[in-house]
Parts: structure tokens; sequence; C-alpha cells
């Protein structure tokens, strides 16, 4: 449920409608916008008088939510949000231009691309430590020696550091990471879910290969509930009938997850196509409908590249891609 207030309500009206919520046994959610004060009612509602609710003087006007997404939801929260991921903020205007190898191989490989793209105006380094491959056979990641690395080249560049989890047991490990990447495959692992939820740190959310925006915001709604507000939503692309690309790149989420969500959005062009020499064409689009970022793999070697090669970019292709991508974020931003 969601209680708007007029913009006349003083504080101390606030705050006792809000303790009488909250004596019922509900969760108050309160977004302070530039023009109007919203209160989301969390909890089982189905006990509030809303019609005692709506002849209060200070109250504009009294809405049920039906979606089962509360916190997540743009009715709550009618402002963008912007997560600060260190010292860089995305949404709300702020765009993120996060590159890096798919997996953390060397100390000189990492640095070298998180220099590269740092060159070209990226603003969060991304790197895989612990990767969630479909072969056991394949190469699995670094894993904590990776993450050692990437702090590295945090400390030497000065970008935060994004990286994936895929067990809850290895939180203590990513002390120094920014912000933390719950990978598609892992994206209804709800016990992960919760355990990230109890962090403060922006989590990074991937869309599922076959999941929904609603079962997709419904996840999101795990981490918030745990009180971990700092989500961001990405789009990876999903399983279709088409084979020609890896996934197909579903960029209808960036206007439809802004109509049901306040949390940011941001675009993988990499894994949604799987192809490199398609990811300048799909990450210029998704600037122009609008995405608060993108999200690119970069290797210095691709044909070498112990992951993903196929989908990586060069230092010198993404330089391009970045520039394209900022010009065009410009003119999307006109009027
Ligand atoms: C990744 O970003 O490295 C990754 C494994 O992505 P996804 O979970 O989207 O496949
Ligand atoms: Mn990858």
């Amino acid at each position: 449920m969601i209680t708007v207030l007029k913009q006349n309500a003083t504080k101390e009206q606030q705050d006792k409608l809000i303790k009488w919520f909250e004596n019922q046994g509900l969760q108050v959610h309160i977004s302070k916008g530039k023009y109007q004060t919203v209160l989301g009612l969390v909890g089982d509602t189905s006990e509030v008088d809303e019609e005692l609710v709506m002849a209060l003087d200070i109250v504009e006007s009294v809405t049920r939510v039906s979606e089962s997404f509360k916190k997540a939801n743009r009715k709550f929260h009618p402002e963008n949000s912007v997560i600060e991921v260190g010292n860089v903020k995305v949404g709300g205007g702020h765009f993120a231009l996060i590159a890096g190898p798919c997996s953390v191989e060397s100390e000189s490989q990492i640095k070298g691309i998180a220099k590269a793209v740092k060159a070209s105006g990226a603003s969060i380094l991304r790197g895989g430590a612990f990767k969630p491959r479909t072969s056991p056979y394949d190469f699995q990641g670094m894993r904590a020696e990776g993450l050692e690395l990437l702090a590295e080249a945090k400390k030497e560049t000065g970008m935060p550091i994004v990286t994936e989890i895929m067990n809850a047991s290895h939180l203590p490990l990513f002390e120094d990471v920014d912000m933390i990447q719950i990978g598609a495959r892992n994206m209804q692992n709800f016990e992960l879910l919760k355990e990230v939820g109890k962090t403060r740190k922006p989590i990074l959310l991937k869309r599922g290969l076959a999941n929904t925006f609603k079962e997709l915001l419904m996840s999101a709604e795990y981490i918030m509930s745990e009180g971990n507000e700092n989500v961001i939503l990405c789009e990876r692309g999903i399983r279709t009938f088409e084979t020609f690309t890896r996934n197909t790149l579903d960029l209808s989420a960036i206007p439809a997850l802004r109509e049901l969500t306040h949390l940011p959005v941001v675009i993988d062009p990499s894994h949604a196509t799987g192809r490199a020499r398609y990811v300048e064409p799909m990450a210029m689009a998704a600037a122009a409908a609008g995405a608060d970022g993108v999200m690119i793999e970069v290797h210095n070697d691709p044909a070498r590249a112990l992951c993903d090669g196929a989908q990586s970019i060069t230092p010198e292709q993404f330089d391009t891609v970045a520039k394209k991508v900022m010009k065009i974020r410009s003119i999307a931003l006109e009027d």
C-alpha cells in the first residue's frame, strides 16, 4: 500500500503517522522526493483502514500495490535511484561505463586492461575471479588470488571493481570489492540473494537466461527485503529460439524496467551477443534507449583469452565504443 503525503505535512505529523503504521506491524519505506513524500507499506496491509488513512489531513492519496515486488517498485520510490559504487554514481542521470576482462588471468593482464579502459573513460573495472562455467573442465577463474589482483588494479587506477560471487561462504573474501555481481545463473539462488542482502555493498543483479522482468524484480526484492537497497539490474540477453547469437538482447528491458522500478538498468552487450563485432552496435543502441550504463568485456588478446574471447573486444576497440556510446548518450539526453 502506498500513502502519498501532502506537501504541507509537518515532520511531527509524518512521524506520528509512520508510528501508527509501524504499530500495526508494518514496515514503512519512506521516499522523500523533491515534490512529495511517499510512504510505502510492506507487510499484511489487509487490516489497514484505507478510508481512515484517506481522511487524514496530511494524506494526498492511498493506493494498494498489487505487484508482489514492493521495495523495488517505482510506485514506492517514484524518483530514479542513484547507487554509489565506490566513488562512482550510477542511475538518475549518471551513466556507468563498466569494462574489463571476462576473467582475471594474471597481474599484468588485469592491470594492463584496467589502465587502458580507464584511459578510454571507463568508470568501473570488471573481472571475474569465481567463474560460472558450463563445463567443470574449463578454466574456473583465479578465485581468491583473482580478487587480490583486482584489488591491486583498483589501488593502482582508483577504479571501483565489480566481480561475481557464487557462494555466500566467499563473502569475507569480497571485502575490497565495491560491487558484487550476481550472475545470470544465480539470479534465483534465493539463499545467496538473502546473504548479499545482509551486506550494504551495491549488487549488480543479472537477469537469468530464461527469466521474466517480474522474476528479476522479485530477485531484487529478495536483496532489498534484507535491507540492502543498493541494487543495479543488468540485462545480458535471454535464451530464445535464435542460436546465431549467444543470446537475444532484450533492449525493451530498458523502458519496461524503467516503468516498473526505480533501480538503474545496465546492458551487457558482450554476453548478450557472444560476438565481439556486435558489441559496438548493441552498446550504442543501449545508450540510445536510455540505459544507465553498459558493461563490456575487454581483453588485450581475445584470441588467447581463457574465457569468452569471441565476445571480447580489444582496448583499442573499446576506445572507439566508449566514444560512440558517450556521444549517443549525450544526444539521447537532449529534449
Ligand atoms: C560475467 O559477467 O562474467 C558472466 C558470467 O555473466 P552472465 O552471468 O551474464 O553469464
Ligand atoms: Mn564472460
